[in-house]
């Protein structure tokens, strides 16, 4: 008898594990399609293998700042791109679908649009 019909109103309700499997897909196709995109606009240098690691992920990101891809379009793709990784790296680490500053869950309407948003809608308003 740990949950209360009060909170059940105003806490959202937790991703499932299924939606969960669901939203993991879709990151990870908008990482392949940002990477193909970002290898594309990079100075040629075939960064289209996978790395499934999250720490090859992030020097992944690091490789990428430092070849200095830093204006318009490319910059907002490559935060984006940070945001997937990061995304995934919680799915990972388990805290996937957590607000990362008020640690409610974030609603599955809110992942389904932005996947890889770190943050609840108050929060990320
Ligand atoms: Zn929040």
């Amino acid at each position: 008898m740990t949950r209360s019909p009060k909170t059940m109103l105003t806490t959202p309700i937790a991703i499932t594990s299924e939606q969960t499997e669901q939203l993991r897909q879709e990151l990870l196709r908008t990482l392949s399609r940002l990477e193909g995109r970002i290898a594309k606009n990079g100075p040629g240098n075939g960064a289209a293998e996978l790395d499934q690691t999250c720490v090859g992920r992030l020097s992944r990101i690091e490789a990428l700042q430092n070849q200095g891809l830093t204006d318009g379009l490319r910059e907002r793709e490559r935060i984006q791109f940070e945001q997937v990784l990061d995304a995934l790296c919680r799915l990972e680490s388990g805290t996937y679908g957590t607000c990362v500053t008020c640690h409610t869950p974030v609603a599955f309407e809110r992942l389904t649009v932005f996947p890889e948003t770190p943050t609840c809608t108050p929060c990320g308003q």
